[in-house]
């Protein structure tokens, strides 16, 4: 009797044990990025130690002001604003940034808190109009006091964003309201920033609308790939004599 009782107690504590080193494994493989992939297929963010911490500011494009484009059937009702598609962006980059480690806000076309804003980046998220083209654009502000920082960020944006969502880069639209964005005037000169606009309402409808992840998973890659550029360059100037 008391054999019997012992071993279902040892078995019970086995399984107990199993069930904990089985958690800790799946938590450590989930940071260290072996996570299993979501619907779309994308793997969740890992951690990455260059972002930790890091204060990112996104800019949710136009919102607390208007709706941005439309696309508008032929009674002129609104089926599709800019604005929502910015909103749910802006929301999954939060997410996968913060998932990285990031420190992230997300802030309003016109919010107060841009006034001075010191942050290691600032990236404003737009989409173009309701027209039948195709493509994403990308610029940073044309009179920027870090020229050099402000390429790298760029370079950054375009070799991740095309890379996530298979957009081609549409650069013959890109206007003064992108390079000389109000944002760009009003944050601390020392803070890097861009502005994307993640392609057209009309043309890349069906990347924006059903897959806004591979929107989101391109802006986050290109945060971050710009996030360990600097940390890497800092780690270099501090190592030098
Ligand atoms: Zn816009």
């Amino acid at each position: 009797m008391r054999h019997d009782a012992l071993n279902q107690a040892s078995r019970i504590l086995l399984t107990i044990l199993l069930v904990a080193v089985g958690g800790i494994a799946l938590l450590m493989a989930r940071t260290a990025g072996f996570g299993l992939p979501d619907a779309s297929g994308l793997l969740p963010q890992a951690v990455v130690g260059a972002a930790w911490n890091d204060q990112v500011a996104l800019i949710s494009g136009h919102a607390g002001n208007d709706s941005g484009a439309v696309c508008e059937d032929a009674a002129g009702n609104v089926l599709l604003t800019e604005a929502s598609i910015n909103a749910t962006v802006a929301e999954q980059t939060a997410r996968r940034l913060r998932r990285a480690g990031a420190d992230v806000t997300i802030l309003d076309e016109y919010d107060d808190r841009l006034r001075g804003l010191e942050a290691s980046v600032l990236v404003s998220i737009h989409a173009d109009s309701c027209i039948d083209a195709s493509g994403y654009k990308a610029a940073v502000h044309t009179y920027s006091q870090i020229p050099e920082t402000s390429a790298r960020l760029l370079a950054c944006i375009d070799q991740a964003y095309p890379a996530a969502t298979g957009l081609p880069h549409h650069p013959d639209t890109v206007t003064h309201n992108m390079t000389e964005y109000h944002a760009f005037k009003r944050i601390d000169p020392q803070t890097p920033a861009a502005i994307v606009e993640l392609g057209f309402l009309g043309g890349d409808q069906a990347l924006l609308v059903d897959h806004p992840e591979r929107a989101a998973k391109g802006i986050t890659d290109g945060i971050l790939c710009f996030l360990e550029g600097e940390s890497a360059a800092r780690q270099a100037a501090e190592a030098a004599p």
